[in-house]
């Protein structure tokens, strides 16, 4: 059985001429799934019945559940989601007045291990599939009754660890037949792994990209996110380099605002620097308050950073957390969980 969700355009095109089917029936079941929200081919009514029965035996629509949903005072929403095989994925639809983000999973687990990240700590079970990724978007848009504006992979999971599954999926929710959303409307947060960020420059696809710095001090960016060790910050910015003289495109940077590890004038003046010769845009981030590690800034400190940043015509803004009533930080409802489902369990 094939997933249906993992299947591209051309794939589905090939099975409809196998059966010696006209190859457009597969845009109708790109219509029927990503547009009409069907969840079986049942209700694919402009196809024959005949053809449903024996589309039946070669395609699957995936189980994934919402095992457990909370919903932040500020509107934020966090899912845990339970797969087919007994493991949990997080994702968080964070709602603006004008438009929504979904935060999206692209691993279960993950193998960077930062220090501030809950999904790190509990470890790397495996990647998703392309049909696991782009199932996370149509659960939630049939959830939701609507289409989500953006995605962004900055839920479990470094995304350039998976690339293939990554840009399948991205590929599959950009067919215009389908879900037809824009190459703009996808953004990959990556903690900075160089190889990734060149193949994704070469791609030819126009994505967004963000990545989180959080530290210009090698040994502070270490002890924060280990894999600075395997690609210190002169190897990252090289890469960063190729990605914008090949692309044009701006980059985002996240940077945590911690209390007394890279809050300081001299820190804002150093990153200035880093960022030198980049065409970028800094979210600084001030840590959550209740964070048991990392404590937040005073105001008049980050305000501090901000204007440094500023003064050195760095184009910055400051961010809060949403969702911290909800735990919404990433991977900290599937910890409380365990990290797997059981069977029988309730949602
Ligand atoms: S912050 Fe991102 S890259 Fe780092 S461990 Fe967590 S999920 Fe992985």
């Amino acid at each position: 059985m094939v997933d249906i969700l993992s299947c591209s355009l051309d794939e589905l095109r090939g099975l409809f001429e196998k059966f010696g089917e006209k190859p457009f029936r597969a845009n109708q079941v790109f219509d029927w799934v990503y547009n009409k929200r069907a969840q079986s081919l049942s209700e694919m009514t402009n196809l024959s019945k005949g053809l449903r029965e024996r589309l039946e035996k070669s395609l699957a629509f995936p189980v994934m559940d919402i095992a457990q949903r909370q919903v932040s005072s500020d509107g934020t929403e966090k899912f845990l989601l339970a797969l087919e095989d007994g493991n949990y994925i997080e994702s968080v639809l964070l709602k603006h007045p004008d438009h929504t983000t979904f935060c999206i999973s692209s691993q279960v687990g993950c193998p960077l291990n930062c220090s501030f990240c809950a999904t790190g700590a509990s470890g790397f079970t495996r990647d998703l599939t392309p049909g696991e990724i782009v199932g996370q978007v149509v659960l939630m848009e049939r959830e939701q009754g609507r289409p989500v504006d953006n995605i962004v992979f900055m839920g479990m999971g470094e995304p350039l660890l998976n690339e293939d599954s990554v840009y399948k999926a991205i590929d599959i929710l950009h067919e215009p037949a389908g879900r037809n959303l824009g190459m703009r409307h996808f953004t990959i947060s990556t903690a900075g792994l160089p190889d990734g960020i060149r193949r994704l420059a070469d791609s030819g696809r126009e994505l967004k990209l963000s990545i989180s710095l959080h530290s210009v001090d090698d040994t502070v960016r270490s002890d924060m996110m280990p894999v600075n060790r395997k690609y210190p910050l002169p190897v990252l910015k090289e890469a960063l380099e190729y990605y914008q003289a090949r692309t044009g495109n701006r980059l985002t940077f996240e940077y945590a605002l911690v209390e007394g590890l890279n809050d300081s004038v001299d820190d804002a003046l150093r990153l200035a620097e880093y960022l030198k010769g980049l065409k970028s845009f800094v979210n600084v981030i001030p840590v959550n308050p209740v964070n048991a590690i990392h404590k937040r800034p005073t105001d008049a400190k980050i305000q501090r950073f901000i204007e440094t940043l500023k003064s050195k015509r760095l184009e910055t803004a400051l961010r809060y957390e949403r969702g911290t009533d909800i735990a919404a930080a990433c991977g900290q409802l599937r910890q409380r969980k365990g990290g797997r489902a059981w069977k029988g369990e309730e949602a």
